[in-house]
C-alpha cells in the first residue's frame, strides 16, 4: 500500500510544480488577458474571436492605419487594393465565407473559360495566337510533370526516394526551379533560342505568384499547400470591407510601433516606441508581424532598409530553431501600378480580355496587366512587377540617395527613364519613373497609349513594417520551418505564453488572406487552450487523471502482489510474487508516460505534426476541418453553420 501513497506524494508535488505559473500577479497596472501585436487581418481575426471569447485584448498598430497588407487606397476615387486584391479559391474558403455573411460584392477574374479571359504577346511584342499558345501550354505542363518528379525522386537509390516520401515536410531541398529548368533544357536539347524564351514563360508563371525568381524557389516545396478549389474572385469595392467588419467592436491603438517585447516574466511587457516608461502589460502576447519584420528583428540589422523602424527586440532571444526558420523562409517581393486613363480604347481588340501577358525579357518586368474595366467598370491597368526586379525596383533610390547613383537596374534599357533621376528621389518622381517602366512595355505592344491621368505605385519591400510582399518556400526552407515560425514560445514556468499568427506561419495557407485569417483563429484557440490550462480545471483535471491513473494502477499493482494471478504467471513466466522493484518500475512507466505524453502534445507538438501528415492527403477535408474552427466567430446563421457541419461530418465519416 505504501507504494500508492508514495505516488499521491509524486503526483502532488508535481501538480504544486503545474500550478506556479498561475499564482496572481499583484499590482495597479492594467494587466490585459492578451495584446495583439499588428492590426492586419491575422492580429484582427485573432482579436475579434479571443474577444468573442470573453478575453481582454488590445491591438498595438503601428500604421496609422489597420490591415497591414490589405489596404484599399480610396484617393484616386476608386477602391483601389495596394495589397491583397484575390480571394484564392471560393470553395470552403473562410474568406469567401465572410463575404457572402455581409453582402459583399466579388467579381470572379478567372472563370472556367479561363482561354477567353486571357491574350499572350511573346517577349518580341507579337500577340500569339492559338497554335503558339497550345505548344507553349503544353511546353509548360511536361515541365511541372517534370520539375514534380525531379523534386521528389531526385536521382537517389530508391531507400532514399521512400526516405524522401515519409519526411518530405521536412526534408529540404538545394535545388531550386531554375535548376531543374536547367536540366530540363538539356534533357529535352532545347536551343539556346528555345531555352531562353521558354524560360521567360516558366519565370511569368512562377514570378508573378511566388513573387521571388525561379533561381530562389525550392523545387520540392514551390507547390506545397492546398488549393481551393471554384473561382478566383475580387471585391470591386476593396479588401478594406472584410478588415471594416471584423475590427468594428476591438480596442485598437494606432500608431502604435512595438519596439520591444519582454517575456522574461508574467506578465509579459510590451513596449511601444515613444513611451519607455509606459509598457503594455498581459499574461499572453500574440505577435503577428510579418516575415521580413521578424527577420530584420532576429537578425539585427535591417536588410533592405536603412532604418530600425518596426523592427522589434526580443528579450530573452527567441529560440534558435525559430531564428533558423525565419531565416530559411524567403520574403518575397511583388508590387503593383495602377495606370488610371481617361479610357482603354488602344486597347482595341484585346479591350475584352481581362489578363494581358507581355512576356519580357527582364524576369519579373511589368508582364501581366489586369485589366479592371472588366470588374470595377473603369478604365484602368494593374500592371505587377516582382522578384529581384521588383526589389532591385524599390531600392533603387536608397542607392541613389546615398552614393548618387542609380543601381544595376539604371543599365537596363527599360530603366532609361530612371536614369533622368538625380539625388534623393521623392515619391512623386520615384511613382513617376516607376509607371515609365510599366508604359514602356505597353508600348512594345499597342499603339498610341495615351499617359495614364493618374497612377498608384506600391512600396512593400520599401515598407518598415512589412518588408517584403508575401513569404514563399525558399530554396532551403521547408514546410516544417512555416510551422517553427508559428510554434509558440515557452516561459520558465513551462507555459506557452509568447504566441506567432500571420501567413508566413501556416505551411498549407501561405502567402494568402485566407492564410492570415486562419492563423489569427488558430492562435486565438491555442491562447484560449493554455488559459484555460493555467487557470482552469484542464490543468486539473490532468492533475487528477494522473493522481487517478497513478494510484489505481499501484493498488491494482499491489494487490497483483499479493494474490498472484494466473495473469502474473503468464506475464512474468513463473509463479512468485512480483517483485517490489517491479512494482515501483511500472508505476514511474506510467507517471513518465504520461508525463511525456504532455510533454510531447503541448510543449513540442508532435502529435499534430504527426496527425496532419495523415489528414493532410485530402485537400478538401483539411481546409474544411480548418474552416471548421473558424465557423464558431463567423456568427454565421444556424442554417449556414449545419450545412458546414454537416459536410465536416461527411469528411469524418469518411
Ligand atoms: C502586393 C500584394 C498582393 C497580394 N495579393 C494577394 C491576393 O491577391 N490574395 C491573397 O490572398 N493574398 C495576397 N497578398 C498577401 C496578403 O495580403 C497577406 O498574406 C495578408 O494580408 C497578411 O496578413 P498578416 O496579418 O499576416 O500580415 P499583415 O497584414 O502585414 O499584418 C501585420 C501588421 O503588423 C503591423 N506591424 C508591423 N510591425 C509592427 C510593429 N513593430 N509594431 C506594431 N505593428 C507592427 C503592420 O503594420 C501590419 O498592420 C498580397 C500581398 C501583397 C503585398
Amino acid at each position: 500500500m505504501w507504494v500508492g501513497y508514495w505516488i499521491i506524494s509524486l503526483c502532488l508535488i508535481l501538480s504544486s510544480i503545474a500550478v506556479l505559473p498561475i499564482l496572481p500577479v499583484f499590482g495597479e497596472e492594467k494587466i490585459y488577458d492578451v495584446v495583439v501585436v499588428g492590426a492586419g487581418i491575422s492580429g484582427l481575426s485573432a482579436a475579434d474571436a479571443l474577444t468573442q471569447m470573453g478575453y481582454d485584448v488590445v491591438v498595438l498598430e503601428a500604421k496609422d492605419r489597420i490591415g497591414g497588407r490589405m489596404w484599399t487606397d480610396n484617393s484616386t476615387g476608386m477602391p483601389l487594393d495596394r495589397g491583397a486584391s484575390w480571394i484564392h479559391g471560393i470553395k470552403y474558403n473562410p474568406i469567401f465565407v465572410l463575404t457572402e455573411k455581409y453582402h459583399i460584392r466579388t467579381e470572379p477574374t478567372v472563370s472556367d473559360a479561363h482561354q477567353k479571359s486571357h491574350v499572350y504577346y511573346d517577349s518580341n511584342g507579337n500577340r500569339m495566337d492559338d497554335a503558339q499558345r497550345k505548344v507553349i501550354d503544353g511546353r509548360f505542363a511536361d515541365f511541372q510533370k517534370y520539375l514534380d518528379k525531379s523534386a521528389y525522386y531526385p536521382e537517389h537509390p530508391i531507400k532514399e526516394q521512400l526516405f524522401d516520401q515519409i519526411f518530405l515536410y521536412s526534408r529540404d531541398s538545394e535545388k531550386s526551379i531554375q535548376n531543374i529548368l536547367d536540366n530540363y533544357a538539356r534533357e529535352k536539347g532545347l536551343s539556346d533560342k528555345d531555352k531562353a524564351e521558354f524560360e521567360h514563360v516558366a519565370n511569368y508563371h512562377f514570378v508573378n505568384t511566388w513573387a521571388a525568381d525561379i533561381s530562389e524557389i525550392s523545387a520540392r516545396h514551390y507547390g506545397m499547400g492546398i488549393e481551393y478549389g471554384g473561382e478566383e474572385k475580387v471585391l470591386p469595392g476593396g479588401y478594406v470591407q472584410i478588415i471594416d467588419k471584423i475590427s468594428s467592436e476591438l480596442d485598437i491603438r494606432l500608431s502604435h510601433p512595438v519596439n520591444k517585447i519582454d517575456y522574461s516574466s508574467n506578465p509579459i511587457s510590451v513596449y511601444v516606441e515613444g513611451m519607455p516608461e509606459q509598457p503594455f502589460k498581459a499574461e499572453y502576447v500574440l505577435v503577428t508581424l510579418p516575415l521580413g519584420v521578424l527577420k530584420d528583428s532576429v537578425s539585427g540589422k535591417p536588410s533592405l532598409l536603412d532604418s530600425t523602424k518596426g523592427i522589434v527586440n526580443f528579450t530573452p532571444p527567441l529560440p534558435q530553431n525559430k531564428v533558423d526558420s525565419i531565416n530559411k523562409l524567403g520574403m518575397g517581393v511583388m508590387n503593383k501600378a495602377y495606370l488610371i486613363f481617361n479610357d482603354i480604347s488602344f486597347l482595341e481588340k484585346d479591350a475584352d480580355y481581362q489578363f494581358i501577358s507581355i512576356m519580357n525579357k527582364e524576369k519579373g518586368a511589368w508582364s501581366f496587366f489586369l485589366n479592371l474595366n472588366k470588374s470595377l467598370g473603369k478604365p484602368v491597368l494593374l500592371a505587377f512587377n516582382s522578384g529581384d526586379y521588383g526589389k532591385k525596383l524599390e531600392q533603387l533610390d536608397f542607392k541613389r540617395s546615398s552614393s548618387g547613383n542609380a543601381g544595376n537596374l539604371a543599365n537596363h534599357s527599360y530603366a532609361e527613364p530612371l536614369k533622368e533621376l538625380v539625388g534623393p528621389v521623392e515619391q512623386d518622381e520615384y511613382e513617376r519613373a516607376v509607371v515609365n517602366l510599366a508604359m514602356e512595355n505597353l508600348r512594345r505592344t499597342y499603339k498610341d497609349v495615351p499617359e495614364p491621368k493618374e497612377a498608384l505605385v506600391t512600396r512593400w519591400a520599401s515598407d518598415p513594417y512589412s518588408r517584403g510582399s508575401y513569404s514563399y518556400p525558399a530554396v532551403g526552407s521547408t514546410p516544417k520551418d512555416y510551422e517553427n515560425v508559428a510554434e509558440h514560445v515557452m516561459d520558465k514556468f513551462f507555459s506557452a505564453r509568447l504566441f506567432f499568427a500571420g501567413e508566413a506561419t501556416e505551411p498549407n495557407n501561405w502567402g494568402t488572406v485566407h492564410g492570415g485569417y486562419l492563423s489569427g483563429i488558430r492562435s486565438a484557440n491555442d491562447i484560449d487552450f493554455w488559459y484555460r490550462w493555467n487557470h482552469g480545471y484542464e490543468r486539473w483535471a490532468y492533475v487528477f487523471v494522473a493522481v487517478t491513473l497513478g494510484v489505481g494502477v499501484s493498488w491494482g499493482i499491489a494487490a497483483w502482489q499479493r494474490y498472484e494471478t494466473n495473469l502474473a504467471m503468464t506475464l512474468l513466466g513463473r509463479s512468485q510474487e512480483v517483485p517490489l522493484y517491479m512494482t515501483v518500475l511500472i508505476s514511474f512507466t506510467v507517471v513518465f508516460a504520461m508525463v511525456m505524453y504532455y510533454w510531447l502534445e503541448f510543449v513540442v507538438g508532435i502529435f499534430p505534426d504527426f496527425f496532419d501528415f495523415f489528414t493532410q492527403s485530402d485537400d478538401e477535408c483539411y481546409t474544411i476541418s480548418r474552416l471548421i474552427d473558424a465557423i464558431p466567430y463567423m456568427n454565421l446563421s444556424p442554417q449556414e453553420e449545419a450545412t458546414f457541419y454537416q459536410q465536416y461530418q461527411r469528411c469524418i465519416d469518411t
